[in-house]
């Protein structure tokens, strides 16, 4: 399960990042993840919630962000969205595009108390 090992990977990162910091208890973690990863975000909340549980980022909430896939054609140097990952360009069926976003995972801050 694809959303089970990224909520591991988060909490990884958090409690490394929370280390240094004795005392503070984390509130929310904003994460952003690009839409290609197809992630489904109430399965990672679930992952998240229940890898927490009885650990001391118990009761912290994931706030997740889905970037949309965009790319940019090169033959006309137009930028569009992606849909349904038809890899052409809408305004001239070129094939020679290129991903802009839409394939990143970052935890983009930590709110703590
Ligand atoms: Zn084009």
């Amino acid at each position: 399960m694809h959303e089970l090992s990224l909520a591991q990977d988060i909490i990884a990162i958090v409690k490394e990042s929370l280390e240094p910091q004795a005392g503070v208890s984390l509130k929310t973690v904003r994460v952003s993840i690009g839409e290609m990863a197809a992630v489904v975000p109430e399965l990672l909340h679930h992952a998240y919630d229940a890898l927490i549980a009885d650990t001391p980022l118990q009761g912290s909430k994931l706030d997740i962000a889905i970037i949309p896939v965009t790319a940019i054609c090169h033959s006309c140097k137009k930028t569009f969205g992606l849909e349904e990952y038809e890899f052409l360009c809408p305004n001239c069926q070129s094939s020679d595009i290129e991903v802009l976003t839409g394939d990143e995972f970052f935890i983009k801050d930590l709110v703590v108390a």
